[in-house]
């Protein structure tokens, strides 16, 4: 009986294998696919719904095409990065087709040979290698096409997610093809461009708090993701050289053709394709107009303000004379917004407030942008809004007049992102120089400009600028004039950044204005005015006065009032930024992105009276005066009520759920003490301060903060937060000298500062300061130092 089983088994098995032969040997594609949906396009595709599978048709020529993956739907989480809309890897690829397997190739951009010699560009094609993504079955096939199950590749993690969640501690995932199907509804052929969209589950143990926070089952989590391949865009468009002053992103590659003696990168800016129609018109529609397409998901009035920003633009483009060349419209309700003919503005929900992104599909050959896609969190715009409240309650007592005036602010914030956004989409780089020269650029990092009026009032008519700035429209000529028809020049384009010397623009962007080491003084972010050090003097007054009379009336009766601190914290850190900006005179220095014909004569340290300045006014944000919580706010920060959860957007304390104002004004402080402290900056001073003995030296520095927290010491017997305060100045001097990046000259300066501070402690008969000395001591002998003086970190801030 067994043996009758087996061998019937085996003629079984032997007559489908045989069959599965035949068929892929004879069938045609016609005849494979004769009852499956067919979808005519750029690449033609199946949709054999009795087994849930898509069979895309692949040319055998090997013709390229960018293949773009994205993940429309996504996770929620701004931890984790894996957003609604977000786009993946941007890739020139090719099939590969070898008896009945077709290969998905990648191929290597970064390496090329800009020659007409094939030979010269087999040879560095075959020295660098390109990239197989996947293998397929072909099935079927005809004259001029193959067939291949498209499927599994479908339903593979294409978008990196597994990686994610581990790179992120959130758990071991693989996506499971049993938990996982095609999706009918956006995959769709078109002439230029064929999408296919998945339905994919994440199997795993989900561990990590922030899966836990935002799955509706942290071991299962599914996802969308997309796949398009997209035609190449044909060779009428000419590519736009990179400048570094240019305002432009760069899109670099090696070019092994390149003569000896030139340089091998090529560097183009990234950038939508626009003509006019009448290139010797000084005023012209486009032969096709750039077009951005919002979110039909995004509400009112958020919306109408979204449209509104990205209209920005339109004006920019009528002054290098295109009539109507840059539109914004909603997209229509059956439109894909992963379809990549579609320039999108996408409104993103997360669990947590998080950053806005401009990303763009680029031509990999050229730097081309074919498809701008914009994502704004939808949080954000509610972080604004409690800003405005905590700032404008003490000063409105109307409530409706007070809800009109915050709102009125969310929104101008709200045009000024949609319009950033888009500036990346369009190819342009953060230019955070920009604010100081009159609000110059959308593509700034602005904070709500607060002014007090004669009459004692707050105002915020005038918090964000509207429209584009000068030196928005100095990038948009730079990357998007056209030349009368004819093909850029350098002396053009050379025009074009002459005039922003004239205009006094300057350009400084991340790399420059990011680091808490950043040394250039116009380079800020969320900062305001021509002087940042004026502008903290400022802001700490205003600050002074909005704490002085802070209220809890923009609170509903209904609401609990521990929902206060969550307005409370961005009013008692209103100057974190702007101490950013001004710590950046402190061994800072001039430059500009020097070409080579230039002098760079201003080239300099920050002048000795700036420094000293800048440090003077640093040193407020360390003081007592500045940091102690108003009595009657203290009253109002109470415990989370029940029902109610704490927030991250919350100060950390050291008293349990009881919200410590003590800890707070140490965590303000510390942001200040990281900043003056910063290894890089205090080298910088050394060499300074050696050439020029009037700018402060690291010894002034820690000296000077130390008389800041130690001038009072009378009254601090009975005073935890002057105790607190010295403390924190203190870790924070010892934090710097054990910095890795501190070098040894300014290390050994430091070591003989605090020695002098340690035997001034030492002296006194507070019993207290005697066991700081102690612990001090134990530092410079042993390097030991407790724990317990580092202060609790501030909470994100950023962005606004
Ligand atoms: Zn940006």
């Amino acid at each position: 009986m067994q043996s009758f089983l087996s061998k019937t088994l085996l003629l079984i098995t032997l007559l489908v294998s045989l069959s599965a032969l035949a068929k892929t040997e004879n069938n045609s594609i016609e005849a494979f696919t004769s009852s499956f949906e067919e979808q005519q396009g750029f690449f033609t595709f199946y949709h054999d719904k009795a087994t849930s599978k898509f069979y895309l048709e692949v040319p055998k020529d090997s013709r390229q095409f960018i293949f773009q993956t994205s993940l429309p739907w996504g996770l929620g989480s701004n931890d984790v990065g894996l957003d609604r809309g977000q786009l993946g890897e941007t890739r020139l690829s090719s099939f590969h087709i070898e008896g009945n397997r077709a290969l998905l190739v990648q191929h290597n951009t970064e390496f090329r040979a800009q020659t007409r010699n094939q030979a010269e560009r087999d040879s560095v094609n075959q020295a660098f290698a390109d990239a197989v993504l996947y293998g397929f079955e072909v099935v079927a096939s005809n004259d001029k096409h193959v067939l291949i199950d498209y499927t599994p590749y479908l339903l593979s993690d294409v978008h990196g997610v597994s990686k994610r969640l581990q790179q992120t501690e959130q758990g071991q995932f693989k996506a499971d093809p049993n938990r996982s199907v095609v999706y009918p509804e956006r995959s769709k052929a078109f002439v230029e461009n064929t999408e296919l969209e998945a339905k994919v589950t994440f199997v795993g143990e989900g561990q990590g708090q922030w899966i836990n926070q935002v799955a509706a089952n942290a071991d299962a989590i599914s996802l969308h993701l997309h796949h398009s391949f997209i035609k190449l865009p044909d060779a009428a468009y000419q590519p736009r050289e990179f400048h570094p002053n240019s305002g432009f992103w760069a899109h670099s590659f090696k070019d092994y053709a390149a003569p000896l003696g030139e340089s091998m990168t090529v560097q183009y800016i990234p950038r939508h394709r626009l003509n006019k129609k009448d290139p010797i018109a000084s005023q012209s529609e486009a032969r096709e107009p750039i077009v951005y397409y919002l979110d039909p998901g995004a509400p009112e009035p958020v919306k109408t303000a979204l449209l509104e920003g990205a209209r920005w633009w339109t004006e920019g483009f009528e002054e290098l004379g295109y009539d109507n060349a840059f539109q914004v419209k909603v997209l229509p309700d059956d439109a894909d917004p992963m379809d990549a003919r579609y320039n999108v503005i996408q409104w993103v929900h997360r669990a947590t407030r998080g950053w806005s992104y401009g990303s763009s599909v680029i031509d990999p050959r050229t730097g081309e942008i074919i498809k701008g896609h914009v994502t704004l969190g939808s949080l954000r715009v509610r972080q604004d809004m409690k800003i405005a409240e905590g700032l404008l309650t003490p000063f409105i007592e109307d409530a409706s007049e007070l809800k009109a005036a915050v709102k009125s602010m969310a929104l101008a914030r709200i045009r000024q992102l949609s319009a950033h956004e888009i500036g990346h989409t369009l190819g342009i780089a953060h230019n955070f120089a920009a604010s100081t020269t009159d609000r110059a650029s959308v593509m700034d990092y602005p904070h709500p400009l607060v002014n007090l009026t004669t009459e004692g009032t707050l105002s915020l008519n005038n918090a964000y600028a509207e429209g584009l700035g000068i030196w928005d429209k100095q990038v948009l000529a730079y990357g998007y004039s056209d030349f009368g028809g004819m093909p850029s020049s350098s002396e053009q384009l050379a025009r074009i950044l002459e005039k922003n010397k004239t205009l006094n623009l300057h350009f400084i962007s991340d790399r420059d204005a990011r680091p808490a080491s950043g040394a250039h003084p116009l380079a800020h972010l969320w900062d305001n005015g021509s002087d940042p050090v004026t502008e903290l003097e400022r802001l700490l007054s205003v600050r002074q006065q909005v704490l002085g009379s802070f209220s809890k009336d923009m609170l509903q009766p209904e609401q609990p009032l521990s929902q206060l601190q969550a307005i409370f914290v961005p009013v008692y850190l209103l100057h974190r930024y702007q101490t950013e900006a001004a710590v950046k005179w402190l061994g800072g220095v001039n430059y500009r992105y020097y070409m080579a014909n230039d002098t760079a004569d201003d080239y300099q340290p920050v002048g000795a009276a700036r420094q000293q300045s800048a440090l003077k006014q640093l040193l407020k944000t360390i003081q007592a005066d500045n940091l102690r919580v108003p009595s009657h706010v203290k009253q109002w920060l109470v415990p989370v009520a029940y029902g109610q959860n704490s927030s991250r957007e919350d100060f950390d304390g050291k008293m349990g759920l009881i919200p410590d104002t003590v800890s707070m004004a140490a965590s303000a402080a510390d942001h200040s003490l990281h900043l003056m402290l910063n290894s890089q900056r205090l080298n910088r001073l050394v060499q300074q301060h050696a050439d020029n003995e009037r700018i402060p030296s690291p010894t002034q520095v820690m000296s000077e903060i130390f008389s800041t927290v130690f001038n009072d010491w009378e009254n601090a017997t009975n005073d935890p937060l002057l105790q607190r305060l010295l403390m924190t100045a203190l870790n924070a001097e010892v934090r710097a000298i054990k910095s890795a990046g501190l070098a040894a000259e300014t290390r050994l300066m430091m070591r003989a500062e605090l020695v002098k501070q340690q035997q001034q402690l030492a002296e006194s008969s507070s019993l207290l300061l005697q066991q700081l000395a102690h612990d001090l001591e134990s530092f410079l002998t042993d390097g030991k130092w407790p724990e317990q003086y580092e202060p609790e970190a501030l909470p994100p801030g950023s962005p606004i």
